[in-house]
């Protein structure tokens, strides 16, 4: 261990690293010579005693991940096949379901080790990779999971920028080749799976909860606008669960013709079904022209996006997005209101709710509240882990 570099941490930090916090921050790296993707260090403190052992590894979060508080813990490939080993263990439950074959089986810091994650879906599993640094270890992973399970393939995605840029490649591993889609389940609904697209595979396994209790509990009988919908995912479950119609409205070219397939895998009729590519900010003018109102909007934007004419942060923007779903919800509707910006929590996100309904004149309850389901598993000591946050708000009249 006499190699490996020690990084000194500062007094007012010591704590929070003691106590578990498993991100290197810019402030840990500040004063600390070059390092490279992928290299071990040792945090101390002011006196030199050991804190935590942690790797490189430049991400949009941060600088890399503590791995142990343990310092006779050796960072190999059991030490990989251990974590991965308990997180599979976990999942027992989901890899036992039938109706449900697509579900997070690592999850990063979560699980233990920050910056990558592993997927399931029925049989095939996709680790995705955020830093150069953490794919330093890629075969450790990769070796663990030959040995810890069974599979039809293993896939990979560098969401890393290499020579600044990101390399496009299928990322195939090993097994045999996926032939795409691939059909995988979702609470007894279907959708159709890419991983030789782009970063996005065609669902966010993230909202399988509050998808399952707009079908169950919320969309029988109603209209339901789906914005900033992707592949329209919340539209096939509105629309399962008995919706009288769903409209889709999304930016991208291709999240026609992919609502199309994902409705067409559930047999529903698209024809039946309204799918706009549009940028929403234009569609919310256009309702209001036409008086149109719905009895559910749902609102799952991006943390940040930009379009032609609208440029969108969460942060700042999310309250006035709230005032647009606002004015063209019936009363007694329900607005879905998702975010995954980790730079708020629920209560400033139940304040932006508060404001958005007190300067619309408009009362409100929310009457469900999600966060991430049980396999996006989560430390108490990082709690931005926990990033999403969604809010059922029914409108009240007067
Ligand atoms: N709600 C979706 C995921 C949304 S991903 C689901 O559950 O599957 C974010 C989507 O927002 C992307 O598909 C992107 O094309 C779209 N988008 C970003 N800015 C937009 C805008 N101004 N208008 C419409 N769609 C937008």
């Amino acid at each position: 261990m006499g190699t490996e570099l020690n990084i000194k941490v500062r007094s007012n930090l010591v704590n929070k690293y003691k106590g578990g916090y498993p991100l290197i921050t810019k402030q840990v790296m500040d004063h600390t010579g070059s390092v490279e993707e992928g290299m071990l260090f040792n945090l101390v403190d002011e006196k030199n005693s050991f804190i935590g052992k942690g790797y490189y590894g430049k991400q949009n979060k941060g600088y890399g991940w503590v791995l142990t508080k343990n310092k006779d813990e050796k960072i190999d490939q059991p030490f990989f096949e251990r974590k991965i080993r308990t997180a599979i263990d976990k999942r027992k439950s989901f890899f036992r379901d039938e109706e449900t074959t697509a579900f997070r089986v690592f999850n990063g810091e979560g699980d233990g080790i920050g910056g990558f994650t592993i997927d399931y879906f029925d049989g095939y599993y996709l680790i995705n990779w955020y830093s150069e640094g953490i794919y330093t270890f890629n075969e450790h992973v990769i070796t663990s999971l030959k040995n810890l399970v069974e599979y039809k393939a293993i896939y990979q995605k560098k969401r890393f920028r290499e020579d600044g840029k990101f390399i496009e490649e299928d990322g195939f591993v090993d097994g045999e080749r996926g032939q795409f889609p691939i059909l995988v389940k979702e609470n007894g609904a279907n959708f159709a799976v890419y991983f030789n697209e782009e970063a996005m595979v065609g669902v966010f396994l993230d909202q399988r909860d509050v998808r399952k209790t707009i079908r169950d509990k919320y969309a029988q009988g109603k209209t339901v606008l789906n914005t900033f919908s992707y592949t329209g995912a919340f539209s096939v479950f509105a629309a399962l669960g008995g919706a009288v119609k769903t409209t889709s409205v999304d930016l991208a070219n291709r999240s026609l013709p992919k609502t199309i397939e994902q409705f067409s895998v559930n047999g529903i009729d698209y024809e039946a079904q309204d799918i706009i590519v549009e940028d929403v900010f234009h569609y919310f003018k256009y309702a209001v022209k036409k008086n149109l109102k719905f009895d559910m909007v749902i609102l799952d934007p991006p943390s940040f996006a930009r379009s032609k004419k609208f440029s969108f942060s969460a942060e700042k923007d999310y309250k006035n997005l709230l005032k647009e779903a606002i004015a063209i919800t019936e009363n007694n509707g329900i607005i879905v209101a998702s975010t995954n910006s980790a730079s708020f929590d629920m209560k400033k996100f139940k304040g932006f709710i508060d404001a958005a309904f007190k300067e619309s004149n408009s009362k409100y309850s929310i009457v469900e509240e999600f966060s991430l389901p049980k396999d996006f598993e989560t430390i108490k000591q990082f709690k931005e882990g926990n990033y999403l946050k969604v809010a059922f708000i029914k409108k009240l009249k007067g």
